[in-house]
C-alpha cells in the first residue's frame, strides 16, 4: 500500500459541501419520532410506577444526547433508589412488570457488561434497553447534547461520520470495532483542536454543571447558549472538516503514543495513563479517553484484526475525499462480508 500524506486538500472541496449536507438532512430524525418516543417512556414510565412510586425513567444515549438517527433503537436508564434489592434482582423485576404489560421479546441481560432488560413495544414498533441507574451514561449524553449546541458543523461532521461507520461495518463493539459513543466524541475532540477551535473545552471552564456519581465530580460548564458563536472565527466547510478528520485518523495520529481527550481538550500521553501495554483484554491499540470515567478507554475493544480494519477504513475513507470524483456516495457504499 501507498501511504499518502497530503497537507492540502483538492480544489474543488467546497463544491461537495451541499452533497454531504443533503446527506446529513437525509439522516435527521422527523419530530413525529420524538414524540413517539416519548409516548413510549411515559407508558412505560406508568407500569415501573406501580411497583416504584418514586423512581425515574430517563433517555440516554442517542436518542437524547440529539446523535440519534431515524428508527434507532432506545436506551432508557432508571434511576431508583432501592436498597432492599439488588441490581439484578431489580432488573430481574423490571422484565417481569413490563411482561405482564404486554410488551414484547421482553429479556434480562444480568450478565452484560452493562446489565439491561431488553424488549420491544408492538404499538410503535420501537425497540428499548432499560438499565439501572447508570449515572455516568446519563452525564455523557448531556455533555454530548451540550456541545452539539455550540456549533452546527459538530452534529454534521458526527452523523456523516456515523453513517459512514455504519456503512462500513464498522460500528460494532462486538466484534472490535468502535460505539456511536467513541465516533462522537472523535468528533469533538477533533473540532477542539482546529486553529482556530471550533469547540471549547467544556470541562476546563468554570463548572456550572455538577454531578457526582459514586466517588467521582461530573463537571463542566453547561450554558452552551453563552457560546453560540465560539466557533465563528473558523470558517472551514464540512467537507474540509471531514476531510482533515479522516487525513488525521488515517495518516497523522500517532497510534503508538496519543490518547485523544475530551476533557482535557488536548492529546495526552499512553505514557501518562499506563496504556502502553495490553492488559487483561483491553489492548489499548486506539486510545480514546472517556471524559468521565477517565480510567475507561473506549477504543479497548479494539483488537489487533479490527485495528487493522479501522485504519484501513480511514485510508479508504481520506483517499475517497481527496481523489473520487463522486465521494458523498462512494464513501458510504456497503461493506460486502
Ligand atoms: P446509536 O445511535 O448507535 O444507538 P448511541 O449514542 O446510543 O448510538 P451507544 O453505543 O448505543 O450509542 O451507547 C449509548 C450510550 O451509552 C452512550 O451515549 C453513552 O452514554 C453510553 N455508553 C456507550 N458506550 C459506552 C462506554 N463504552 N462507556 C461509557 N458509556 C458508554
Ligand atoms: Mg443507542
Amino acid at each position: 500500500r501507498i501511504h499518502q500524506r497530503h497537507k492540502e486538500c483538492r480544489d474543488d472541496i467546497d463544491t461537495l459541501s451541499p452533497c454531504f449536507l443533503s446527506v446529513y438532512e437525509s439522516l435527521i430524525p422527523v419530530k413525529e419520532e420524538k414524540a413517539k418516543q416519548n409516548e413510549l417512556l411515559q407508558s412505560l414510565q406508568k407500569s415501573v410506577d406501580k411497583e416504584w412510586p418514586n423512581a425515574q425513567l430517563h433517555l440516554y444515549g442517542s436518542c437524547a444526547n440529539t446523535f440519534g438517527f431515524s428508527n434507532s433503537d432506545i436506551d432508557i436508564c432508571l434511576a431508583i433508589d432501592d436498597s432492599n434489592m439488588s441490581r439484578n434482582e431489580m432488573l430481574l423485576k423490571v422484565a417481569e412488570i413490563l411482561q405482564s404489560d404486554n410488551l414484547q421479546n421482553v429479556q434480562a441481560l444480568t450478565n452484560a457488561r452493562v446489565p439491561i432488560v431488553k424488549m420491544m413495544d408492538p404499538k410503535t414498533g420501537i425497540s428499548c434497553d432499560i438499565c439501572i441507574n447508570n449515572h455516568f451514561a446519563m452525564a455523557n449524553t448531556k455533555l454530548l447534547k451540550d456541545y452539539a449546541q455550540i456549533d452546527d458543523r459538530l452534529h454534521q461532521l458526527a452523523f456523516i461520520v456515523k453513517h459512514w461507520a455504519r456503512s462500513r461495518a464498522i460500528n460494532e463493539t462486538y466484534r472490535g470495532t468502535l460505539s456511536s459513543y467513541a465516533y462522537v466524541l472523535m468528533c469533538i475532540h477533533f473540532l477542539q483542536l482546529r486553529k482556530p477551535a471550533i469547540l471549547p473545552c467544556l470541562q476546563e471552564m468554570e463548572a456550572t454543571y455538577v454531578l457526582t456519581v459514586d466517588d467521582t465530580e461530573c463537571a463542566y460548564f453547561d450554558q452552551v447558549v453563552k457560546l453560540k458563536n465560539f466557533g465563528a472565527q473558523n470558517k472551514e466547510s464540512i467537507t474540509e472538516l471531514l476531510w482533515a478528520f479522516f487525513h488525521y485518523w488515517a495518516y497523522h495520529h500517532d497510534y503508538t503514543s496519543d490518547v485523544i481527550s475530551v476533557r482535557t481538550g488536548s492529546i495526552i500521553s499512553k505514557k501518562l495513563k499506563d496504556w502502553t501495554r495490553r492488559v487483561g483484554n483491553d489492548r489499548h491499540l486506539i486510545c480514546i479517553e472517556d471524559p468521565f470515567e477517565t480510567s475507561h478507554d473506549l477504543g479497548r475493544i479494539v483488537d489487533k484484526h479490527s485495528i487493522k480494519i479501522l485504519r484501513e477504513e480511514f485510508e479508504r475513507a481520506a483517499d475517497i475525499l481527496q481523489y473520487d470524483s463522486n465521494p458523498s456516495v462512494t464513501l458510504f457504499k456497503p461493506y460486502m462480508q
